[in-house]
Protein backbone atom coordinates (compact mmCIF):
# COMPACT_ATOMS: atom_id res chain seq x y z
CA UNK A 1 0.00 0.00 0.00
CA UNK A 2 0.54 3.65 -0.65
CA UNK A 3 1.95 5.74 2.92
CA UNK A 4 -0.07 8.95 3.43
CA UNK A 5 2.86 11.02 2.33
CA UNK A 6 3.49 8.96 -1.05
CA UNK A 7 0.08 8.84 -1.62
CA UNK A 8 -0.26 12.70 -1.03
CA UNK A 9 2.98 13.51 -3.35
CA UNK A 10 1.24 11.26 -6.54
CA UNK A 11 -1.89 12.99 -5.75
CA UNK A 12 -0.73 16.45 -5.44
CA UNK A 13 0.85 15.90 -8.87
CA UNK A 14 -1.93 14.54 -10.24
CA UNK A 15 -4.25 17.24 -9.08
CA UNK A 16 -1.77 20.23 -10.51
CA UNK A 17 -0.88 18.51 -13.53
CA UNK A 18 -5.09 18.39 -14.03
CA UNK A 19 -5.65 21.66 -12.84
CA UNK A 20 -2.84 22.82 -15.55
CA UNK A 21 -4.55 21.24 -18.57
CA UNK A 22 -7.66 22.49 -17.67
CA UNK A 23 -9.21 24.74 -20.58
CA UNK A 24 -8.29 28.42 -20.45
CA UNK A 25 -12.14 28.75 -21.47
CA UNK A 26 -14.04 25.91 -20.44
CA UNK A 27 -17.42 25.13 -20.98
CA UNK A 28 -20.43 25.63 -18.25
CA UNK A 29 -20.46 21.60 -18.29
CA UNK A 30 -16.60 21.83 -17.88
CA UNK A 31 -16.49 24.11 -14.99
CA UNK A 32 -19.88 22.41 -13.24
CA UNK A 33 -17.74 18.90 -13.60
CA UNK A 34 -14.44 20.24 -12.38
CA UNK A 35 -16.72 21.45 -8.91
CA UNK A 36 -17.97 18.19 -8.68
CA UNK A 37 -14.89 16.01 -8.77
CA UNK A 38 -13.40 17.90 -6.19
CA UNK A 39 -16.51 17.47 -4.07
CA UNK A 40 -16.23 13.58 -4.72
CA UNK A 41 -12.83 13.92 -4.53
CA UNK A 42 -13.25 15.29 -0.31
CA UNK A 43 -15.47 12.93 -0.08
CA UNK A 44 -13.57 9.30 -0.78
CA UNK A 45 -9.65 10.87 -0.75
CA UNK A 46 -8.72 7.67 1.39
CA UNK A 47 -6.76 9.37 4.04
CA UNK A 48 -9.62 10.01 6.70
CA UNK A 49 -8.38 13.33 8.14
CA UNK A 50 -6.76 14.70 5.24
CA UNK A 51 -10.01 14.11 3.48
CA UNK A 52 -11.84 16.01 6.48
CA UNK A 53 -10.00 18.80 6.51
CA UNK A 54 -9.88 19.27 2.81
CA UNK A 55 -13.75 19.36 2.55
CA UNK A 56 -13.89 21.96 5.32
CA UNK A 57 -11.46 23.86 3.39
CA UNK A 58 -13.27 23.19 -0.12
CA UNK A 59 -16.71 24.27 1.57
CA UNK A 60 -14.95 27.64 2.89
CA UNK A 61 -13.24 28.36 -0.32
CA UNK A 62 -14.90 26.62 -3.22
CA UNK A 63 -13.38 25.75 -6.48
CA UNK A 64 -12.34 28.50 -9.06
CA UNK A 65 -13.56 27.50 -12.31
CA UNK A 66 -13.05 29.92 -14.75
CA UNK A 67 -10.28 29.29 -16.15
CA UNK A 68 -6.93 27.17 -15.83
CA UNK A 69 -5.39 29.56 -14.11
CA UNK A 70 -7.94 30.74 -11.56
CA UNK A 71 -8.22 26.73 -10.80
CA UNK A 72 -4.11 26.48 -10.72
CA UNK A 73 -4.01 29.70 -7.84
CA UNK A 74 -6.77 28.05 -6.08
CA UNK A 75 -5.63 24.69 -5.56
CA UNK A 76 -2.05 26.09 -5.29
CA UNK A 77 -3.70 27.63 -2.13
CA UNK A 78 -5.40 24.47 -1.07
CA UNK A 79 -2.32 23.12 -1.07
CA UNK A 80 -0.67 25.69 0.76
CA UNK A 81 -2.81 25.38 3.45
CA UNK A 82 -2.42 21.52 4.05
CA UNK A 83 2.22 23.34 3.69
CA UNK A 84 0.86 24.99 6.88
CA UNK A 85 -1.14 22.71 9.01
CA UNK A 86 2.28 20.08 8.30
CA UNK A 87 4.83 23.28 9.36
CA UNK A 88 6.40 22.87 5.52
CA UNK A 89 7.17 25.62 3.70
CA UNK A 90 4.42 27.58 1.58
CA UNK A 91 4.95 27.77 -1.96
CA UNK A 92 5.11 30.74 -4.40
CA UNK A 93 1.87 30.32 -6.42
CA UNK A 94 3.07 32.89 -8.93
CA UNK A 95 5.09 29.84 -10.03
CA UNK A 96 2.70 26.73 -10.45
CA UNK A 97 2.66 26.62 -14.55
CA UNK A 98 6.73 26.46 -14.09
CA UNK A 99 6.22 23.54 -11.66
CA UNK A 100 3.21 21.79 -13.46
CA UNK A 101 3.22 22.95 -16.93
CA UNK A 102 5.83 24.29 -18.51
CA UNK A 103 8.74 23.21 -16.86
CA UNK A 104 11.49 25.62 -14.49
CA UNK A 105 13.66 27.52 -16.85
CA UNK A 106 17.00 27.29 -16.45
P1 LIG B 1 3.95 17.59 -1.24
O1 LIG B 1 3.24 18.51 -0.31
O2 LIG B 1 3.35 16.26 -1.53
O3 LIG B 1 4.15 18.38 -2.62
C1 LIG B 1 4.67 17.74 -3.79
C2 LIG B 1 5.36 18.81 -4.64
O4 LIG B 1 4.40 19.80 -4.98
C3 LIG B 1 6.43 19.59 -3.90
O5 LIG B 1 7.66 18.95 -4.00
C4 LIG B 1 6.43 20.94 -4.60
O6 LIG B 1 7.25 20.93 -5.76
C5 LIG B 1 5.00 21.09 -5.07
N1 LIG B 1 4.21 21.98 -4.22
C6 LIG B 1 4.28 22.18 -2.88
N2 LIG B 1 3.36 23.04 -2.47
C7 LIG B 1 2.66 23.41 -3.58
C8 LIG B 1 1.59 24.31 -3.80
N3 LIG B 1 1.03 25.00 -2.80
N4 LIG B 1 1.12 24.44 -5.06
C9 LIG B 1 1.69 23.77 -6.10
N5 LIG B 1 2.71 22.91 -5.96
C10 LIG B 1 3.20 22.74 -4.70
N6 LIG B 1 -0.67 14.82 5.02
C11 LIG B 1 -0.83 14.83 6.37
O7 LIG B 1 0.05 14.38 7.09
N7 LIG B 1 -1.95 15.38 6.94
C12 LIG B 1 -2.98 15.89 6.21
O8 LIG B 1 -4.00 16.32 6.74
C13 LIG B 1 -2.84 15.86 4.77
N8 LIG B 1 -3.83 16.31 3.98
C14 LIG B 1 -3.72 16.18 2.63
C15 LIG B 1 -4.78 16.58 1.82
C16 LIG B 1 -4.73 16.40 0.46
C17 LIG B 1 -5.90 16.83 -0.40
C18 LIG B 1 -3.57 15.81 -0.15
C19 LIG B 1 -3.53 15.58 -1.63
C20 LIG B 1 -2.50 15.43 0.65
C21 LIG B 1 -2.55 15.62 2.04
N9 LIG B 1 -1.49 15.24 2.87
C22 LIG B 1 -1.64 15.30 4.22
C23 LIG B 1 -0.19 14.84 2.29
C24 LIG B 1 0.78 16.05 2.26
O9 LIG B 1 0.16 17.19 1.68
C25 LIG B 1 2.06 15.76 1.45
O10 LIG B 1 1.70 15.25 0.17
C26 LIG B 1 3.01 14.79 2.11
O11 LIG B 1 3.32 15.23 3.42
C27 LIG B 1 4.33 14.70 1.29
O12 LIG B 1 4.90 16.00 1.26
P2 LIG B 1 6.08 16.48 0.35
O13 LIG B 1 6.94 17.34 1.21
O14 LIG B 1 6.73 15.33 -0.33
O15 LIG B 1 5.45 17.42 -0.77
Amino acid sequence: PLDKDDLGRSTWGFLHTMAAYFPDKPTIEQAQNMCDFFQIFAEHYPCEPCAKDFAEDITKNPPKTKSSQALSQWLCERHNTVNIKLGKPEFDCSKVFERWRDGWAD
